[in-house]
């Protein structure tokens, strides 16, 4: 079975429960890791949805279900309107409304075709305009074929963290199947996370256990995305704006041209003229990229969800099985957290102190080589970096570090002795060889729970957010497709 001829058929949420569900879960363990052999029909669906068409194809594809050809709709396939989410159980769980007095957070938002009056339609979106406005980056003519089917119940995900990978994975998911009902929880969100600490400049980072291109891929997904939103109104309300500067050595690297260079804008190598600025520097590149305020640009996000209908609450995950009889699959987003929560021993921290100070003169990013050293500016604040310490879990601001970024700093940038109002910030980046992007069917006592993990970001989560959210919402979109054939093969 194809994923297109999924959307063919009831997604029942209460047979797939049925099918799997045997007792409820004893008691929660750690490390929550999928036993192989025990979950042979999910894992076989699973394989089945990536031999399928990914969703971009599978829009374009023939739907075999419904006898419709490449571009062709289905008559009028519209779902009658979602019923209201039935309020979370959890006593621990705050809707995040609550704690902002924004009462519209807690509901279920309208569906993409209210104004056109077209619930949850079907395919080809070209006839509705108000669909392009409220999902942009749909290519002209694309279609929301996917799993909106009249008598579909809407499958709820639940994404666990609210750092700029948990609130990018769960728009790209609404964006992407806006008849899945999605929900952000974390116990932290802006301007509690990690995210808020970082710098947000697009130079990636290197995962040395990820292929480069895709890295390469990721990156440019990324790029795009937030080229797109410079150059549009939101720019300033999104905090993206794009910034011109150097990155300097005091010896010539080994890859004078890294894998990102034709993303970035004009990158070249310095020049002698430019070079003079940095004496204790002999080669140095150029470029113009694009730098992220990093609350606003959550708080974006979290504007963005709430108008794509997404959920948001406060509440700590102890466990991932916690979660199995609320949702039908759980997207780990907890960054650091993850340690924790899934007992993940290859991800650790690397501990960063930086300082965000007022010096409006600073236009220009200026980067040693060796990256530890940064001069970062923003729309409102330099952001001047760094420290890089594994395995620190401290978060505690060191005294001894922030004279140490401050002098390192003024010896590129000297006018930077006249910052101020100089705050310390840190974080600790969720570490790992690779980010951990993939899916995984826990299993326990007969019940199996389906996860997607995208965490692990390290040093470069804002470099590449847009791309690896984009992939982990295809991943969510293969775990539906084998929950469908799980559910359709227990009809039979
Ligand atoms: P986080 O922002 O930590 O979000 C994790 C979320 O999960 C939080 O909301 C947390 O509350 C929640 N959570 C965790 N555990 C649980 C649980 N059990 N239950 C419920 N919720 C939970 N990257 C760049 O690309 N460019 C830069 O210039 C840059 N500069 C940086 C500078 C510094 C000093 C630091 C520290 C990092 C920098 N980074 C930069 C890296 C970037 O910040 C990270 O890669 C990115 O923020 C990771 O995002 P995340 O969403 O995975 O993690």
């Amino acid at each position: 079975m194809s994923l297109l001829e999924c959307t063919g058929e009831i997604f029942k949420e209460k047979s797939y429960r049925q099918a799997v569900k045997g007792t409820a879960p004893a008691a929660p363990t750690r490390g929550c890791q999928a036993l192989p052999g025990e979950v042979p029909a999910l894992e076989a669906a699973f394989a089945q949805a990536q031999t399928a068409p990914s969703l971009a194809e599978g829009r374009r594809a023939r739907h075999s279900g419904s006898g419709l050809g490449e571009g062709e709709l289905p008559a009028a396939p519209c779902a009658p309107p979602l019923p209201r989410q039935r309020a979370p159980s959890s006593p621990t769980l705050l809707p995040r409304a609550s704690r902002e007095g924004d009462s519209s957070r807690q509901d279920r938002g309208p569906s993409p075709h209210q104004d056109c009056g077209h619930p949850w339609t079907a395919g080809r979106l070209s006839g509705c305009a108000d669909s392009h406005t409220r999902f942009p980056q749909l290519p002209e003519g694309a279609s929301l074929l996917w799993l909106c089917t009249p008598e579909m119940a809407a499958p709820k995900v639940a994404v666990v963290g609210a750092g700029v990978i948990g609130l990018s994975t769960a728009l790209c998911i609404a964006e992407t199947c806006p008849s899945c009902s999605v929900m952000v929880l974390s116990d932290q969100f802006s301007p509690n996370t990690t995210s808020d600490v970082a710098a947000g400049m697009l130079i990636p980072h290197t995962y040395p256990g990820t292929p480069i291109h895709v890295q390469k891929q990721w990156f440019k997904e990324t790029f795009t995305y937030l080229f797109a939103i410079s150059n549009s109104a939101e720019a300033s309300e999104a905090g993206i704006h794009l910034v011109s500067g150097w990155q300097v050595f005091k010896n010539t690297p080994k890859e004078e041209l890294p894998f990102w260079s034709d993303v970035v804008l004009g990158f070249r190598p310095m020049s002698e003229a430019e070079l003079q600025k940095f004496p204790q520097h002999r080669f140095g590149q150029a470029f113009t990229t694009l730098k992220c305020d990093c609350p606003p640009y959550l708080l974006w996000l979290e504007k963005r969800l709430k108008a794509t209908g997404v959920q948001m609450y406060t509440r700590k995950v102890a466990d991932l099985w916690e979660l199995h009889s609320e949702y039908n699959i759980v997207v780990n987003c907890t960054g650091i957290g993850a340690h924790q929560l899934v007992g993940d021993e290859k991800l650790f921290p690397v501990r960063g102190q930086v300082l965000k100070v007022h010096a409006p003169w600073v236009k220009n990013f200026i980067r040693d080589g060796d990256g530890l050293t940064y001069i970062y500016p923003g729309i409102h604040r330099v952001t001047l970096g760094g420290t890089r310490e594994k395995e620190s879990w401290s978060l505690s601001p060191d005294p001894g570090a922030t004279k140490g970024i401050f002098d390192r700093c003024c010896s590129l940038e000297p006018s930077l002795r006249g910052a101020q109002d100089i705050k310390v910030k840190v974080g600790l980046r969720p570490s790992r060889q690779c980010v951990r992007l993939q899916r995984e069917v826990l299993s326990q006592g007969g019940v199996k729970l389906l996860v997607v993990h995208n965490y692990g970001h390290g040093a470069g989560g804002f470099s590449v957010h847009r791309g690896t959210a984009k992939e982990a919402a295809r991943l969510v979109g293969e775990c539906i497709a084998a929950l469908q054939g799980s559910s359709s093969r227990a009809k039979l």
